[in-house]
Protein backbone atom coordinates (compact mmCIF):
# COMPACT_ATOMS: atom_id res chain seq x y z
CA UNK A 1 0.00 0.00 0.00
CA UNK A 2 2.59 2.48 1.45
CA UNK A 3 6.64 2.60 0.61
CA UNK A 4 9.50 4.89 1.88
CA UNK A 5 13.02 4.81 1.52
CA UNK A 6 15.94 6.31 2.62
CA UNK A 7 19.60 6.85 1.47
CA UNK A 8 21.50 9.34 3.00
CA UNK A 9 23.77 10.37 6.23
CA UNK A 10 21.12 11.04 8.50
CA UNK A 11 19.84 7.80 10.87
CA UNK A 12 17.01 6.21 8.66
CA UNK A 13 14.69 4.88 11.20
CA UNK A 14 12.63 8.98 11.95
CA UNK A 15 12.44 9.08 8.23
CA UNK A 16 10.52 5.75 7.79
CA UNK A 17 8.36 6.32 10.35
CA UNK A 18 7.41 9.58 9.79
CA UNK A 19 7.53 9.10 5.91
CA UNK A 20 4.63 5.90 6.83
CA UNK A 21 3.26 7.96 8.82
CA UNK A 22 2.19 10.85 5.96
CA UNK A 23 0.77 7.24 4.08
CA UNK A 24 -1.72 6.44 6.82
CA UNK A 25 -4.50 8.18 5.34
CA UNK A 26 -4.02 5.52 2.34
CA UNK A 27 -5.40 2.96 5.08
CA UNK A 28 -2.83 -0.02 5.95
CA UNK A 29 -2.99 -2.83 8.58
CA UNK A 30 0.28 -3.34 9.25
CA UNK A 31 3.85 -2.17 8.82
CA UNK A 32 7.92 -2.69 8.91
CA UNK A 33 10.98 -1.26 8.26
CA UNK A 34 14.35 -2.88 7.06
CA UNK A 35 17.82 -0.78 8.09
CA UNK A 36 21.01 -2.03 7.39
CA UNK A 37 23.06 -2.19 10.39
CA UNK A 38 25.82 -2.37 11.89
CA UNK A 39 24.96 -6.39 12.28
CA UNK A 40 23.66 -5.91 8.76
CA UNK A 41 19.94 -5.79 7.15
CA UNK A 42 17.31 -6.42 9.93
CA UNK A 43 13.99 -5.80 9.66
CA UNK A 44 11.10 -4.76 12.37
CA UNK A 45 7.68 -5.25 11.51
CA UNK A 46 4.28 -5.37 13.29
CA UNK A 47 0.71 -6.07 12.53
CA UNK A 48 -2.14 -2.92 13.36
CA UNK A 49 -1.16 0.58 14.01
CA UNK A 50 1.84 2.56 13.75
CA UNK A 51 1.54 2.87 17.19
CA UNK A 52 2.74 -1.00 17.18
CA UNK A 53 5.48 -0.87 14.96
CA UNK A 54 6.35 2.26 17.00
CA UNK A 55 7.08 0.52 20.41
CA UNK A 56 8.88 -2.80 18.70
CA UNK A 57 11.21 -0.10 17.79
CA UNK A 58 11.71 1.87 21.29
CA UNK A 59 12.50 -1.91 22.52
CA UNK A 60 14.83 -2.63 19.37
CA UNK A 61 15.68 0.64 17.83
CA UNK A 62 17.32 0.15 13.91
CA UNK A 63 20.54 2.44 13.86
CA UNK A 64 21.31 3.35 10.15
CA UNK A 65 21.83 5.40 6.89
CA UNK A 66 19.49 3.01 4.54
CA UNK A 67 16.54 1.66 4.92
CA UNK A 68 12.90 0.87 3.43
CA UNK A 69 9.52 0.76 4.88
CA UNK A 70 6.21 -0.01 3.91
CA UNK A 71 2.68 -0.07 5.04
CA UNK A 72 0.28 -2.88 4.20
CA UNK A 73 -2.91 -3.48 2.82
CA UNK A 74 -3.27 -7.24 2.33
CA UNK A 75 -3.95 -8.65 -0.64
CA UNK A 76 -2.28 -12.19 -0.14
CA UNK A 77 -2.20 -13.81 3.08
CA UNK A 78 -3.89 -11.75 6.13
CA UNK A 79 -2.98 -9.23 7.91
CA UNK A 80 -0.06 -10.56 10.59
CA UNK A 81 3.25 -9.72 11.77
CA UNK A 82 4.87 -12.89 9.56
CA UNK A 83 2.96 -11.30 6.54
CA UNK A 84 3.95 -7.69 6.73
CA UNK A 85 7.02 -6.34 4.65
CA UNK A 86 9.68 -5.95 4.70
CA UNK A 87 10.18 -9.58 3.08
CA UNK A 88 13.40 -11.42 2.90
CA UNK A 89 14.90 -14.46 1.67
CA UNK A 90 16.55 -17.58 3.10
CA UNK A 91 19.90 -15.47 3.60
CA UNK A 92 18.47 -13.06 4.87
CA UNK A 93 20.70 -10.67 2.38
CA UNK A 94 17.85 -8.85 0.87
CA UNK A 95 14.83 -6.97 1.79
CA UNK A 96 11.84 -6.00 -0.13
CA UNK A 97 8.54 -3.95 -0.04
CA UNK A 98 6.19 -4.01 -2.17
CA UNK A 99 2.79 -2.37 -3.47
CA UNK A 100 0.70 -4.14 -5.66
CA UNK A 101 -0.14 -7.98 -6.80
CA UNK A 102 2.37 -10.65 -8.28
CA UNK A 103 -0.75 -12.59 -10.00
CA UNK A 104 1.60 -15.73 -11.17
CA UNK A 105 2.74 -15.81 -7.40
CA UNK A 106 1.71 -19.59 -6.68
CA UNK A 107 3.40 -20.31 -10.05
CA UNK A 108 6.43 -18.99 -9.16
CA UNK A 109 6.47 -19.90 -5.04
CA UNK A 110 6.47 -23.70 -6.16
CA UNK A 111 9.16 -23.09 -8.43
CA UNK A 112 11.22 -21.54 -5.60
CA UNK A 113 10.39 -24.26 -2.87
CA UNK A 114 11.21 -27.03 -5.23
CA UNK A 115 14.36 -24.99 -5.60
CA UNK A 116 15.07 -25.02 -1.79
CA UNK A 117 13.90 -21.70 -0.93
CA UNK A 118 12.00 -21.26 2.89
CA UNK A 119 9.15 -19.40 2.85
CA UNK A 120 8.03 -17.48 6.22
CA UNK A 121 5.12 -15.87 4.85
CA UNK A 122 1.56 -16.31 3.06
CA UNK A 123 1.95 -12.95 0.70
CA UNK A 124 2.67 -13.10 -3.19
CA UNK A 125 5.51 -10.91 -2.24
CA UNK A 126 7.62 -12.87 -0.74
CA UNK A 127 8.43 -14.83 -3.77
CA UNK A 128 10.36 -11.32 -4.87
CA UNK A 129 12.35 -11.80 -2.72
CA UNK A 130 13.26 -15.34 -2.98
CA UNK A 131 13.96 -14.74 -7.04
CA UNK A 132 16.04 -11.93 -6.36
CA UNK A 133 18.06 -13.87 -4.26
CA UNK A 134 18.08 -16.47 -6.52
CA UNK A 135 19.25 -14.28 -10.03
CA UNK A 136 21.86 -12.17 -7.80
CA UNK A 137 25.06 -13.05 -9.31
CA UNK A 138 27.29 -9.91 -7.77
CA UNK A 139 24.98 -7.12 -9.18
CA UNK A 140 21.72 -6.22 -7.80
CA UNK A 141 20.55 -4.17 -10.74
CA UNK A 142 20.43 -6.91 -12.92
CA UNK A 143 19.23 -9.30 -10.37
CA UNK A 144 16.32 -7.27 -9.90
CA UNK A 145 15.43 -7.25 -13.20
CA UNK A 146 16.02 -10.87 -14.11
CA UNK A 147 13.58 -11.39 -11.07
CA UNK A 148 10.93 -9.28 -13.04
CA UNK A 149 10.85 -10.79 -16.09
CA UNK A 150 9.34 -13.90 -14.07
CA UNK A 151 6.30 -12.02 -12.46
CA UNK A 152 3.72 -10.73 -14.01
CA UNK A 153 1.31 -8.06 -12.29
CA UNK A 154 1.38 -4.83 -10.72
CA UNK A 155 4.21 -3.38 -8.53
CA UNK A 156 6.37 -1.26 -7.23
CA UNK A 157 9.43 -2.30 -4.98
CA UNK A 158 12.04 -0.84 -2.71
CA UNK A 159 14.77 -3.69 -2.54
CA UNK A 160 17.65 -3.66 -0.43
CA UNK A 161 21.04 -5.94 -0.29
CA UNK A 162 23.97 -6.32 2.46
CA UNK A 163 26.01 -7.46 -0.60
CA UNK A 164 25.90 -3.65 -1.72
CA UNK A 165 24.98 -1.48 0.90
CA UNK A 166 25.43 1.51 -0.92
CA UNK A 167 22.12 1.15 -3.19
CA UNK A 168 18.58 1.48 -3.29
CA UNK A 169 16.54 -0.42 -6.47
CA UNK A 170 13.38 1.07 -7.14
CA UNK A 171 11.15 0.01 -10.05
CA UNK A 172 7.51 1.04 -11.16
CA UNK A 173 5.38 -1.77 -12.75
CA UNK A 174 1.36 -0.41 -12.67
CA UNK A 175 1.77 0.89 -9.14
CA UNK A 176 3.07 4.43 -8.29
CA UNK A 177 6.18 5.53 -7.30
CA UNK A 178 8.61 8.44 -6.76
CA UNK A 179 12.32 9.48 -6.32
CA UNK A 180 13.09 12.34 -3.66
CA UNK A 181 16.10 14.10 -4.50
CA UNK A 182 18.35 15.96 -1.40
CA UNK A 183 21.86 16.60 -0.64
CA UNK A 184 23.89 13.71 0.21
CA UNK A 185 21.09 11.44 0.42
CA UNK A 186 17.85 10.23 -1.62
CA UNK A 187 14.55 8.91 -1.32
CA UNK A 188 11.75 6.91 -3.04
CA UNK A 189 7.80 6.68 -1.62
CA UNK A 190 4.50 5.94 -3.36
CA UNK A 191 3.26 9.16 -2.84
CA UNK A 192 4.88 13.19 -2.84
CA UNK A 193 3.68 13.67 0.59
CA UNK A 194 5.71 11.15 2.38
CA UNK A 195 8.75 12.85 1.27
CA UNK A 196 7.55 16.47 1.13
CA UNK A 197 9.14 17.15 5.01
CA UNK A 198 12.33 16.15 3.59
CA UNK A 199 12.89 17.68 0.08
CA UNK A 200 10.52 18.96 -3.48
CA UNK A 201 12.43 18.30 -5.54
CA UNK A 202 11.35 14.97 -6.98
CA UNK A 203 11.69 12.31 -10.38
CA UNK A 204 8.21 10.77 -11.19
CA UNK A 205 8.69 6.84 -12.47
CA UNK A 206 6.70 6.23 -15.56
CA UNK A 207 5.70 2.20 -15.82
CA UNK A 208 8.45 0.24 -16.55
CA UNK A 209 10.82 2.24 -15.15
CA UNK A 210 13.28 2.06 -12.37
CA UNK A 211 15.61 3.93 -10.32
CA UNK A 212 18.94 3.13 -8.69
CA UNK A 213 19.70 5.38 -5.54
CA UNK A 214 23.02 6.00 -3.81
CA UNK A 215 23.75 8.56 -1.51
CA UNK A 216 24.79 11.15 -3.87
CA UNK A 217 22.98 9.96 -7.24
CA UNK A 218 20.30 8.70 -8.92
CA UNK A 219 20.37 6.73 -12.15
CA UNK A 220 17.09 6.20 -13.88
CA UNK A 221 16.63 2.97 -15.94
CA UNK A 222 13.90 1.28 -17.81
CA UNK A 223 13.35 -2.51 -16.40
CA UNK A 224 15.06 -3.30 -19.63
CA UNK A 225 18.58 -1.25 -18.50
CA UNK A 226 18.44 1.79 -20.91
CA UNK A 227 19.06 4.78 -19.26
CA UNK A 228 16.94 7.63 -19.43
CA UNK A 229 16.75 11.12 -18.33
CA UNK A 230 14.18 13.01 -16.80
CA UNK A 231 13.42 16.19 -15.97
CA UNK A 232 12.77 17.35 -12.35
CA UNK A 233 9.92 18.45 -10.69
CA UNK A 234 10.02 20.75 -7.93
CA UNK A 235 6.84 20.98 -5.79
CA UNK A 236 4.93 24.10 -4.55
CA UNK A 237 2.18 22.49 -2.60
CA UNK A 238 1.74 21.38 0.60
CA UNK A 239 0.15 17.96 2.17
N1 LIG B 1 0.18 -8.04 -2.25
C1 LIG B 1 1.02 -7.63 -1.17
C2 LIG B 1 0.56 -8.23 0.14
O1 LIG B 1 -0.56 -8.63 0.27
C3 LIG B 1 1.16 -6.10 -1.05
C4 LIG B 1 -0.13 -5.41 -0.68
C5 LIG B 1 0.06 -3.88 -0.59
O2 LIG B 1 0.10 -3.22 -1.66
O3 LIG B 1 0.12 -3.36 0.54
O4 LIG B 1 1.31 -8.32 1.04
Amino acid sequence: CGIVGYIGNQNSQGILVEGLKKLEYRGYDSAGIAVFTTEGLQIVKAQGRMANLESRLDATPLTGSAGIGHTRWATHGKPSDENSHPHTDNTHKFSVVHNGIVENYLDLKEELIAGGAIFTSETDTEVISHLIAREYNGDIVKAVQKAITYMRGAFALGVLTEYEPDKLVAVRQASPLIIGLGEGENFIGSDIPALLEYTRNVYILNDGEMAVLTRDAVELMTIEGNFISREMITVDWDA
